[in-house]
């Protein structure tokens, strides 16, 4: 089981997320174990202060470090695992994407680190955490936001947590593309019509038009994606006749 430990100010913002849907059966299945902790219980000062102006002036609070090193430090002590994957949620961090997700969905314990305010002591990047992420290229208030983005999308990709197993594989930038388009009932609603290879029953067909609308997908929305990729030469086939096609 993988144990994901948020050490946090605000701990409630987490029971919405974890408490419904996959992420919550994902721990009803005993994938995944949540533990969100409010880092201000191990302040160990008289009024439990977590944050400090900034040596230096300047507008904003900063995160201290001893609160923070100590929370990590309690978790690992108790820890099954000896190294668990400590992140800091960051805007300066490496960008979050579909492969980070699945080379941390390995691992069997992460803690991140939500930050709040102007940011951390630059000592709580330099010597405790393993990984900085960011999900995106903008500042947030604050960490929370970005932890239950990371968790889950590594939670989805856990064992037995989605209900068909191959549903995530083929997702978006799981295959290095992005996914064909999906139709369901009824073949024509309101005078639009399910494409009829999908209606066909010919499965060799249908696989064929998912993958070609998957690369005709990817070169309108996202062309930076096929250039990261080795297609097959089926695909390098397809993609220059579906080139063809947009000229
Ligand atoms: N002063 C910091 C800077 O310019 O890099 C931004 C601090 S931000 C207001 C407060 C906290 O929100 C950060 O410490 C981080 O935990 C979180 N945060 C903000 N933007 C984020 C992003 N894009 N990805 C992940 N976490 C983010």
């Amino acid at each position: 089981m993988m144990q994901i430990d948020i050490l946090t100010l605000f701990p409630e913002m987490f029971s919405g997320v974890f408490g419904q849907s996959i992420l919550h059966k994902a721990a009803e299945k005993q994938a995944v174990q949540y533990n969100v902790v409010n880092f201000r219980e191990y302040a160990d000062n008289k009024h439990s202060t977590v944050d400090d102006y900034p040596y230096g002036g300047g507008a904003g609070m900063v995160l201290m470090p001893q609160p923070i090193f100590d929370a990590v430090a309690s978790l690992k002590e108790n820890a099954k695992s000896k190294s668990p994957r400590v992140i800091l949620l960051c805007p300066q961090g490496k960008r979050h994407d579909q492969k980070l997700a699945e080379e941390l969905a390995k691992e069997d314990h992460l803690i991140f680190i939500c930050g709040h305010y102007e940011g951390y002591d630059e000592r709580i990047r330099q010597h405790l955490v393993t990984d900085e992420i960011s999900i995106g290229d903008y500042v947030l208030t604050g960490g929370e936001l970005g932890a239950m983005v990371v968790v889950d999308s590594v939670v989805r990709l856990l064992p037995e947590v989605l209900g068909n197993q191959e549903s995530h594989m083929k997702d978006s930038f799981s295959t290095g593309l992005l996914e064909h388009p999906h139709y369901t009932r009824p073949a024509e609603f309101r005078g639009m019509q399910v494409p009829d290879v999908l209606l066909s029953g010919n499965h060799k067909l249908i696989e064929e038009w998912r993958n070609k609308e998957a690369l005709k997908r990817t070169l309108e929305r996202r062309p930076d994606l096929l250039e990261k990729i080795e297609l097959t030469p089926e695909q390098e086939k397809w993609l220059k006749e579906i080139k063809k096609d947009f000229e």
